[in-house]
């Protein structure tokens, strides 16, 4: 299989078989990530792609689920992603779920009927960094659309019959806001109605504007009280059927749960580590690994 680095994908899709249909991500400019900062956005030739699902069909047997790399997949056509859906299809007939990295933007230039014919196709399950439901801090992040385009481009997901996940960061909208932050993402997800919820922790990584922003004391980050608390928040206003998928290493306290079968004791898990951390560090901030 062809990859170019870096690759990324998310932790539940560690079974999954990757098919990279493009390189590095087409936005490239969010104040916070440096993922595929130094790679050229680029598209991978068909016949690369078709070429790896022929390899794939040799290596593996019984594939029920393919992830397309890269950083924001759907950033393709329609039209593209109708033809790798099909080779998959083709080359692997028991693949039941193709996934990617989504922006709300790539969902904007993608008309109903598309989206609609790309569901019949088995695309779903997308993986959507909204990254924070407060209209401030998302202008500050630089995703390139307004939370009032999330909401319109979710809905739209959800009328074509794509299924998706709503990626979000604690601690996105800096000290003292991490209230308004669970308020503000629990209103778009009670509305939108993910399949899942899947939460990240804001941490500055070199070389970025957040990174600047923080060192000229123009942003300041949450300290680890104000995480568990916004954590807590999020969950308990959550009140639609989701999962919390908040395994990654970078959360406070990280585990996933039913929602809202197991609200509360996703609650009793953030308040038994507040209780389990000392007072200096739940007031500090402490240094995260990078994403
Ligand atoms: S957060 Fe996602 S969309 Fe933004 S630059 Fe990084 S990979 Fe691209």
């Amino acid at each position: 299989m062809n990859y170019t680095q870096p690759v990324y994908r998310p932790p539940y899709e560690a079974n999954t078989l990757l098919l990279q249909v493009t390189v590095g991500c087409a936005h490239n400019k969010c104040t916070f990530c440096t993922m595929y900062r130094d790679v050229k956005f680029q598209v991978e030739k068909i016949d690369q792609v078709e070429k790896d699902l022929q390899e794939a069909q040799q290596l593996y047997g019984n594939v029920k689920r393919v992830f397309l790399v890269n950083g924001d997949a759907f950033v393709l056509s329609a039209k593209r992603l109708k033809e790798i859906a099909e080779k998959v299809h083709h080359y692997l007939p028991e693949v039941e779920k193709i996934t990617m990295y989504s922006s709300i933007n790539n969902i904007k230039h993608k008309s109903d009927e598309e989206l609609a014919e790309l569901a019949k196709l088995g695309i779903g399950d997308l993986w959507i960094g909204v990254e924070t439901g407060h209209g401030k801090a998302l202008r500050y992040l630089n995703k390139g659309s307004s939370i009032e385009d999330a909401y319109e481009q979710l809905e739209r997901l959800n009328k074509a019959g794509i299924t998706f996940f709503y990626g979000f960061m604690f601690g996105a909208a800096g000290k003292g806001k991490g209230i308004e932050n669970a308020e503000a993402n629990a209103k778009v997800i009670n509305k939108v109605k993910p399949l899942g919820i899947v939460p990240t922790t804001l941490s500055p990584n070199e070389g970025t504007q957040l990174a600047k922003d923080i060192a000229d004391g123009t942003f300041e980050l949450a300290t680890e009280r104000e995480l568990f608390e916004e954590q807590k928040k999020t969950i308990e206003l959550v009140d639609v059927p989701t999962y919390y998928m908040g395994i990654h290493i970078i959360n406070s306290v990280s585990f996933d749960a039913e929602l809202p079968k197991g609200k509360q004791g996703a609650i009793d898990r953030v308040n038994h580590a507040i209780s389990n951390t000392n007072e200096a560090i739940l007031d500090s901030v402490p240094e995260r690994h990078s994403i």
